[in-house]
C-alpha cells in the first residue's frame, strides 16, 4: 500500500483529491496520512469525504476512516465504473474540486458518464465552475476525451446549493499537449455576478476593474443571479488563441467592491503582462491530466508564472504514483517550463 503523507508541501486537500483520483486510476491502494494538517481544520472537510465517497463508489472500494475530521485514510480502490452518478456536498464544499477528484478515472473509462454534483459552484480557494468550463475542459478536450460542463444552479459560500450536471465522453488514452504561446487576444470578459445582493455592487466591481484595465465598456456584464444565499463574485476571462484564463475574486463583508475588483485584476493584470499562456491555478490544475498523458508515453509542456506551493507539491505527488520525469526550466525570471514525460526516455526533457 503506497503510503502518502498529507502534511507535505502545500498540506492541503488537493493532495488528498489527487492521490485518491490517481489510486482509482492506477489501482494503487493508498494510505493517506496527515490529512488536511497544515489547514486550520485539519482532517476531512465535508468536501473531501464527499469526493473519498465518490471515488469510493464509482469502484465499489474498500476504505477505511472515512468521517468528518478523519486525518488517516486507507483506501483500495475496485475497477473503476462509469454511468450516472448523482453526489450531494450538502455545504458550499467545492463542487469543481469533487468533480476534479473523480474526472481523471471517468476520462479513461471503459464507457460514458453522466455526473450530477450539488454544493458550492463559486467558493474562495476553489476553481469556480466558470474556470472549469470556458478554461479546464477546453484543455481536457485537447487530450481527446469529451468533457461538458452545465452550470445550473450558482452556489456561493456559506450558502451553497449550486448545481452542475457533467457529460464524460471517455479514451484509453490521453494525448499530450503543448503550451507554449498564448496567441493573441482574442476576448476580455468581466462578469461580476450577485445574488440576493445589491446590484450596484456588481456595478462597481465592473467600473473600477473598466478603470484600471481601460478596457471597453461592452466587455463589462453586472449580473444577478438566482441561489439559496448571498453571493458575489467577479470573474475576468481571458480568451486567447491557444488557451482561455478565469481569474476571480469574492466579495467579502468589510472588503469594499472596489478591493475586491482590484485584486482580481491584479491577478489578471500580472497574467497579461507575463504573456505565458498558463496561469497559476492552471498550472496547478494541468499537471495531473499532463502527467498521466505522460504515463501513456504522450509528452506535454507549458509556460507558466513562477510555480505556487499547490502546483510544486503536485508535481511530487503525480510522481509518487506515475512512471514519469516532470521537470521544471525557469526560462526567464518568474517564467517557467513545465516538461512532462514519460520515465527512462532518452529524449532528453528540455527539447520536448
Ligand atoms: P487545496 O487548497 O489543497 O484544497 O486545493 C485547492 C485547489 O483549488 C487547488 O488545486 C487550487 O489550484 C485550486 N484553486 C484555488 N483557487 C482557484 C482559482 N481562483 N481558480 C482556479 N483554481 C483555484
Amino acid at each position: 500500500m503506497l503510503e502518502i503523507d498529507g502534511s507535505r508541501g502545500e498540506g492541503g486537500g488537493q493532495i488528498i483529491r489527487s492521490s485518491l483520483a490517481l489510486s482509482l486510476l492506477t489501482g494503487t491502494p493508498v494510505k493517506l496520512t496527515n490529512i488536511r494538517a497544515k489547514r486550520k481544520n485539519s482532517g476531512l472537510a465535508r468536501q473531501h469525504l464527499v469526493a473519498v465517497q465518490a471515488v469510493a463508489q464509482l469502484s465499489d472500494a474498500k476504505v477505511n476512516g472515512a468521517a468528518l475530521g478523519s486525518s488517516q485514510l486507507a483506501f483500495e480502490p475496485g475497477a473503476v465504473k462509469p454511468g450516472a452518478y448523482e453526489f450531494r456536498i450538502g455545504t458550499a464544499g467545492s463542487a469543481s474540486l469533487v468533480l476534479q477528484t473523480i474526472l481523471p478515472p471517468l476520462l479513461l473509462a471503459t464507457g460514458p458518464s453522466t455526473l450530477v454534483i450539488e454544493g458550492g459552484t463559486h467558493n474562495p480557494m476553489a476553481p469556480p465552475v466558470d474556470f472549469i468550463i470556458r478554461s479546464y475542459a477546453p484543455l481536457i478536450e485537447r487530450l481527446g476525451p469529451r468533457l461538458q460542463v452545465q452550470l445550473d444552479r450558482h452556489g456561493f459560500f456559506p450558502g451553497g446549493g449550486g448545481r452542475v450536471v457533467v457529460h464524460i465522453e471517455p479514451v484509453a488514452k490521453f494525448s499530450g499537449l503543448k503550451l507554449r504561446e498564448r496567441g493573441g487576444i482574442l476576448s476580455k470578459q468581466v462578469r461580476a455576478l450577485v445574488a440576493n445582493l445589491p446590484k450596484k455592487i456588481a456595478e462597481r466591481e465592473c467600473h473600477e476593474i473598466r478603470r484600471l484595465s481601460g478596457w471597453e465598456k461592452n466587455s463589462f456584464h453586472a449580473l444577478e443571479v438566482p441561489a439559496h444565499g448571498c453571493g458575489n463574485a467577479v470573474l475576468i476571462e481571458i480568451a486567447s488563441e491557444h488557451v482561455t484564463e478565469v481569474f476571480v475574486g469574492f466579495g467579502e463583508r468589510g472588503v469594499s467592491a472596489e478591493r475586491v475588483a482590484a485584486s482580481t485584476w491584479q491577478e489578471a493584470d500580472e497574467y497579461l503582462q507575463a504573456e505565458v499562456p498558463v496561469g497559476p491555478h492552471l498550472a496547478d490544475q494541468l499537471i495531473l491530466p499532463l502527467a498521466i498523458a505522460a504515463s501513456h508515453g504522450e509528452y506535454s509542456s507549458f509556460r507558466t508564472l513562477a510555480l505556487t506551493g499547490h502546483s510544486l507539491t503536485h508535481l511530487e505527488i503525480v510522481q509518487r504514483f506515475l512512471p514519469v520525469q516532470l521537470t521544471t526550466n525557469e526560462v526567464s525570471k518568474g517564467i517557467v517550463e513545465v516538461l512532462f514525460a514519460p520515465q527512462h526516455d532518452s529524449e532528453s526533457p528540455a527539447t520536448i
